[in-house]
Formats: C-alpha cells, structure tokens, sequence
C-alpha cells in the first residue's frame, strides 16, 4: 500500500474563487503527510453553461465537436487551481487528459477509460510535483478529446488510484458524507461513518446521487477504498469499506429513490425463446441502462413485458420499439412517465427477513399503492407513483428507524 491519496473535488467544492482557496487549504494540508494526486470537476454550473451554448446552434451537435466544448470546464478548474496553489507556495502543475494519456474509447459523450499513463503522474509526484489532473475528459486512441459522461470526474478520480494503487480515494463534495435517505426529503436522515462497497453499489445505481454509478462500479471492481466527504467543513464523511462483514450488519442501511424513470409495458407479447433479448438487447446496444424488468406469467402464449429506463432516453427507446415492430409481435405499448423507484438497501437482508413484508405494511397503511416490486439479495425496489416517493420514503424510513 503506498501513501498516494487521490482527491477529488466536485463543481460546488471549486465553484468560486473563494471555494478554490478553500480547496487549496485542503489540498496543502493533506499533502504534509501524503503524496497527493488531484482530480478536479468543471466549476459548478460550467458544464451545462457549455452544453447549452452548444445547443444554442445544434439539437443534436457533431459529438466530437461537443466533447471538445464541454471537456474544457474541467481545463479551466485544473489550472485555476493550480495557480491558487502555487500562490500559496505549493508546488503544483494542471494535466490535462492528454497530458496523462488518458485513453477511453470513442464513443463520445460516455466514453470508457482504457488506460492511463501511471508513470507520467508518479513521475510528476517524484519531483515533489503536485499533479492537478482534469476530471471527465479522456482521450481516444486518435487523439480527439472524450468525456466520461456526466458527473465523469468521479471516474477519473477513481481509475487514477486504482492504477496507481493509491491508499484511498477521497470524493469531496458538498454533502457531509452518504445519507440514511436524501437530507432533503428526509430532514432528520442521518451520515453514515461507514457503508459497505456492495450497499454503496445498490444505493448509486437506485438514485443516490453522491457519487457517479459507474465510479462506483470501478472502484469495487479493482478494489479501491473510497471516502465521500465535504470540502466545506471538517466533518469525516463516509468511508465506503471494502471488507464485507462491517460490524452488525445493519438490515437497512440507506434509501435511495429516482424520479427520472420511464415505464414501458409491451401488452400481448408472445411468450417464446428469445423476446426479452429481441426488446432489451437494442436498448442495451444503445448503451441505456435498463433497471427494473418484470415478464408476467403467460396467459394462451401471451404476455406482458415490463421495464423502466431514464426518462431522457424516451426518444432513443421510442424509436427502438417502433423498429422492432417488424420482428416481435404485441397488441400495444404503454408508456408511463409518472413513475417513481424506492430502493431499501442493506447487507442485513441477507440473512434476516421480514423487510418486505414490513415496507409493504408501513405503505399500505400510509396510502402508497405498490404497482411492481423487484429484489437483489441486498435489495428491495418498489415502483410507485411519482407524486408519493417522498412520502414513501420518509414512512419507510421512520419504519425501520432510520433517524438520528
Ligand atoms: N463537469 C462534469 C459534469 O458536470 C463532470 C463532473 O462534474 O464530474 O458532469
Ligand atoms: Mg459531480
């Protein structure tokens, strides 16, 4: 184990001239006692800035154009950054993707890291070097920029300590740490000081928005220990712990919930070999993220086939369905909108039941109609009316005594 710590800080914590200072500050002080990498996000607000000047000329813009655009608000950050560092006698130099060799694939706007030139940034650190690396962007074999998605620098952060074989990766942000439940739904939810890898998984991939899913994903694929902390005050933050007993395990650990879904139901599909795939593989060849999928039991060789996508992908989808038309038979479509996803998380479920009965209870008593219900081994995802997760999720979370 060496003694490089990644940080990374997010739009809020480098959102002014006044939150780089503070930055600085952290980033000084870390560094008495560490080797410390920096991963920085665009300024808040600069990334959709540039989208929407983008957008100003173009619906759909030439994708490498547009990666180029909005690759450069986290250009600007790095080495803003940097001179505030080296004013504070620091020494310090901004990387850009390029500089570093960061290379993804090519498929612009959610391209994936391929490799990165550890060698580069270690050699930088040697030198006694503060390297301050530009979050989101990448690199294609060819040389023209990429972005990681949004979100992306969390994914930088994360793939840099894992090649480098960092001791941690610290995600500083403007949140104290993960949450039993979202603060503002839930007011009295409560940080945790710990959670593991696995609920952490589950909870970024139902809504929690802390940290990018697919940082999430990487950093439990090579094992890379993560912190979530705040850059606004001194408070611990959450460790996400790769060990998988942690304590007690606790039986619900966290609610997350999404609001950004769309339902689609095939009605009167047939029930024979290779449907699910002829629907789902289009959509997952277009890279959407398909979460709850629900086939019911046939009645005379027909069925119904259900399964929910983010809402900004309708169009794609749309145009997907209407296309396998020609090759899978079904009597219609219906597509709901007005849909919500509450998940209850925790390594607990495992071994204890009773959860969902006591979920279903505590909602049926308060009103919440439960339209598809859907479980993983640590999880149980309910699919509500959009109008009642918040409600649903302060009763569950009340329910299994969530609070401070
Ligand atoms: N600046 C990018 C975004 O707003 C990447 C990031 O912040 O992680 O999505
Ligand atoms: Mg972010």
């Amino acid at each position: 184990m060496s003694d490089i710590i990644v940080q990374k800080f997010g739009g809020t914590s480098v959102g002014s001239v006044e939150r780089i200072d503070a930055v600085a500050e952290i980033i000084k002080k870390t560094s008495r006692d560490n080797k410390v990498i920096v991963v920085v996000s665009a300024m808040s607000g600069e990334t959709n800035r540039l989208i929407d000047l983008a957008k100003h000329f173009s619906k759909s813009p030439d994708k490498r154009e547009f990666d180029a655009l909005i690759s450069t608000g986290e250009t600007v950050s790095s080495a803003l950054l940097t001179i505030a560092l080296q004013s504070k006698g620091i020494q310090a130099r901004s990387y850009s993707a390029s500089q570093i060799s960061m290379k993804t694939t090519s498929s612009f706007s959610k391209a994936k890291i391929l490799d990165v030139d550890e060698n580069k940034i270690k050699d930088v650190l040697d030198e006694g070097i503060i390297p301050i690396i530009t979050g989101f962007q990448g690199i294609t074999e060819s040389g023209d920029i990429t972005t990681l998605g949004r979100g992306g620098s969390d994914t930088t952060a994360v793939a840099i300590a894992s090649k480098i074989n960092a001791k941690r990766c610290d995600i500083y942000t403007d949140v104290d740490g993960i949450f039993t439940a979202d603060p503002k739904v839930v007011p009295n939810a409560k940080k945790l000081d710990s959670i593991t890898m696995e609920e952490m998984l589950e909870l970024a991939s139902q809504g929690a928005k802390v940290m990018q899913t697919r940082a999430v994903e990487f950093a439990n694929k090579y094992r890379v220990s993560v912190k979530v902390l705040s850059s606004f005050n001194e408070s611990s933050g959450t460790l996400i712990s790769l060990e998988e007993k942690s304590m007690e395990n606790a039986l619900v650990s966290g609610i997350a919930y999404q609001k950004d879904q769309i339902k689609y139901t095939l009605h009167g599909i047939g029930d024979i070999p290779g449907t699910a795939f002829k629907i789902l593989g289009p959509i997952s060849d277009a890279d959407i993220d398909v979460d709850v999928i629900v086939q019911n039991v046939s009645v005379d060789g027909k069925t119904d086939f259900t399964f929910t996508v983010p809402i900004d992908e309708k169009p794609i989808v749309d145009a997907i369905i209407e296309d396998i038309k020609k090759d899978v038979s079904f009597k219609d479509v219906m597509v709901d909108s007005n849909i919500g996803k509450v998940s209850l998380v925790g390594v607990g479920m495992r071994s204890q039941s009773g959860v969902a009965s006591k979920a279903f209870k505590a909602l049926s008593e308060n009103d919440v109609n439960i339209q598809i219900i859907c479980t993983s081994e640590i999880k149980l995802t309910m699919v509500i009316d959009k109008s009642l997760v918040d409600k649903a999720v302060q009763v569950l979370h009340k329910e299994f005594n969530l609070e401070e």
